[in-house]
């Protein structure tokens, strides 16, 4: 470097620093025009954010429009999202969604990488990114999200989540057990299975007899047992054969030549 540059490099920074001091001497006269807050103050937050309409903040659930259909958790890449509840019947506790009972629904901001691909494919257009930029916890328990509370997942959630388990299959059973009597009972009387070729067919069962003429007196000797049989005749002396016939006599052979 010559000599030359070094000078200006050194009138450069002192340059940028005058315009540094000057703009804070600006703001120390006119605090109103201050832009800039320190991180997590709450009194000196601007009542309007400079937050683009686009951002992918903290996610927000409209529950009502929810049908528990786990599409979202099943987008998600990382498996942030999980859902627990039942479309079978209520239970005690739940929070109505549309046509189901959810017990719990939370989003693990720990893992999260805010890609909005759990909002694109959700069918009722009920999960979405919101405004929201400060998921700062202390714990990393905390920043796991109800997002049924619209709160950090806490200790009495996880064990109402776990109560309302044994809650969901008892309702579930309960509606199985509904649906198979409704159905057993709306259900016609099953068809006689045809007979498979070749096999025999059954006779047609005999019409009953026809009941006897009342007040018809029985024939005289009806319901008697059969006369005995007469007696065979004795075996006479037996005969003698009778006598062979006489063989005619042989004719003499003609003499040969
Ligand atoms: S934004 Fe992406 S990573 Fe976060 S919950 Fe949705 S799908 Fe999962
Ligand atoms: S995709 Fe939408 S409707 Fe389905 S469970 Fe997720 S938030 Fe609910």
């Amino acid at each position: 470097m010559s000599f030359g540059a070094y000078l200006q490099s050194i009138g450069h920074s002192a340059k940028t620093i005058v315009a540094g001091m000057a703009l804070t001497f600006r703001y120390l006269v006119r605090p109103k025009e201050i832009v800039t807050i320190q991180y997590g103050s709450k009194t000196n937050a601007p009542k309007e954010r400079y937050i683009p309409d686009r951002h992918r903040g903290i996610h927000i659930l409209e529950t009502e429009k929810c049908i528990h259909c786990h599409i979202c958790e099943r987008a998600c890449p990382v498996d942030c999202i999980e859902m627990d509840g039942t479309r079978e019947a209520p239970f005690d506790g739940a929070w109505k969604g549309d046509g189901c009972w959810i017990s719990s629904f939370t989003l693990d901001l720990n893992k999260c990488i805010f890609c909005n691909l759990c909002c694109e494919p959700c069918p009722k257009e009920c999960i979405h990114m919101g405004m929201e930029f400060d998921a700062a916890a202390y714990t990393r328990a905390h920043g796991v999200k109800n997002l049924l509370t619209d709160a950090p997942q806490s200790e009495a959630d996880r064990a109402r989540e776990a109560e309302a388990r044994t809650l969901i299959e008892a309702a579930e059973a309960e509606s199985k057990r509904r649906k198979a009597a409704a159905k057993a009972a709306a259900a016609p009387a099953a068809p006689a299975t045809p007979a498979a070729p070749g096999a025999a067919v059954p006779k047609p069962p005999a019409p009953p007899a026809a009941p006897a003429a009342p007040g018809m007196p029985k024939p005289p000797g009806a319901g008697m047992p059969p006369p005995p049989a007469p007696p065979k005749p004795a075996a006479g002396p037996a005969m003698p054969p009778p006598p062979s016939m006489p063989k005619p006599p042989t004719m003499p052979k003609p003499p040969s030549n």
